[in-house]
């Protein structure tokens, strides 16, 4: 990788963050008089811990990682966007990232007025490292790539993967939001050969808590440095804290969810097959499918009218006449299966 220094926007690298009275968090003290806080209504009279250190340790023993290797957002969206705001210069620096992929990627690069380059997938949506890398000259500084792939559902090759992240100087983001659905492992374990690469996971899927706002960046305690610099003091409220702590703490209820939607996942693969307006089903490794049908905005629509939402996504690259939908409860499945199938 590139000397982080000279990968990271100067005045992001020289800045000073904003020093908040929780800083140091002094768990030990009894009298808080330093950040202006009510004394009454506890506990939400109280700040949150800056840096969330009880559910890192947490977050580190299941991933089994180190806990300065940690940064926590609200929602894995923040991360995306600090880490476009840390590294690149508005109007002058990169991103290359694939095509179909998830829309924030392109929508955070807008917002930081950062040029994003597109690569588009094969058409069975596989991942070409070399088509990725022909697209990096000296200004781009990030490529994204999410595997399991939304909206496509597919995992990236592995070695494709390992080509783009040993052959680029700059950040690899790899966002794993579909992990744990996946029958392919996560590359945390890789996390300390590559010092470029990011890792993004989240609470909002497979630990159905996206109501909760916890999105996870796992890198270098170089990198993660640098993202907590910029964020703001109290990104993870006190209630997203301590609720997600305690869903962590009670995993089997989490891989219980799992395994049902993995066994529903199997069985709506062959009905869905069976549908007659489905022509294609396309194989996933994460909690959704994407499919083919005849006329998609049609389809949907008769879907919205019967009370099913699905994902139209017939206007996205590689997707036409597709639309995406999630695994839900056998009774959801059921609902969508009926409305599929009924022809008025
Ligand atoms: N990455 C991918 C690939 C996603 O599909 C999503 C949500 N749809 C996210 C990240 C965002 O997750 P979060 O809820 O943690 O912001």
């Amino acid at each position: 990788m590139m000397n982080l220094k000279d990968l990271v926007r100067p005045n992001v690298w020289e800045m000073k963050p904003y020093s908040s009275a929780r800083d140091e968090f002094h768990r030990s003290a009894s009298v808080f008089l330093d950040a202006n806080e009510n004394p009454y209504n506890e506990p939400y009279n109280r700040y949150p811990d800056p840096l969330q250190w009880e559910l890192k340790d947490r977050i580190a023993e299941l991933k089994d990682v180190d806990r300065r290797s940690i940064f926590l957002g609200n929602g894995s969206d923040e991360p995306i966007d600090l880490l476009i705001r840390a590294f690149c210069d508005p109007a002058v620096d990169c991103i290359v990232s694939i095509a179909p992929t998830y829309g924030m990627y392109e929508v955070a690069a807008n917002v930081n007025d950062v040029e994003f380059r597109k690569v588009t997938l094969s058409k069975d949506f596989a991942l070409n490292a070399d088509k990725v890398l022909d697209e990096v000259d000296e200004w781009v500084k990030i490529i994204f790539l999410c595997s399991p792939n939304n909206p496509t559902g597919n995992s990236l090759d592995r070695n494709e993967i390992y080509k783009i992240i040993e052959n680029f100087e700059g950040l690899v983001v790899l966002d794993e939001a579909y992990i744990d659905f996946s029958s392919e492992p996560s590359f945390l374990p890789e996390l300390a050969k590559f010092s470029n690469l990011v890792i993004l996971q989240t609470m909002s899927k497979a630990w159905g808590a996206a109501g909760l706002r916890l999105g996870m960046a796992f890198a270098s305690p170089e990198i993660i440095g640098i993202l907590n610099k910029i964020k703001y003091p109290y990104n993870v409220n006190m209630l997203t804290q301590q609720h997600a702590l305690e869903m962590l703490n009670n995993e089997t209820e989490m891989l219980k969810q799992l395994r049902s939607i993995l066994s529903e996942r199997i069985r709506m693969q062959e009905a869905l097959e069976a549908v007659p307006i489905i022509h294609k089903v396309y194989p996933t490794d994460a909690n959704f499918f994407l499919v083919e049908v005849s006329k998609a905005d049609i389809v949907y629509n008769r879907l919205v009218r019967k009370g099913v939402i699905v994902r139209n996504r017939n206007n996205v690259t590689l997707c036409q006449g597709c639309l995406r939908i999630t695994v839900g409860t056998p009774e959801e499945n059921d609902a969508l299966l009926e409305a599929l199938n009924s022809n008025s």
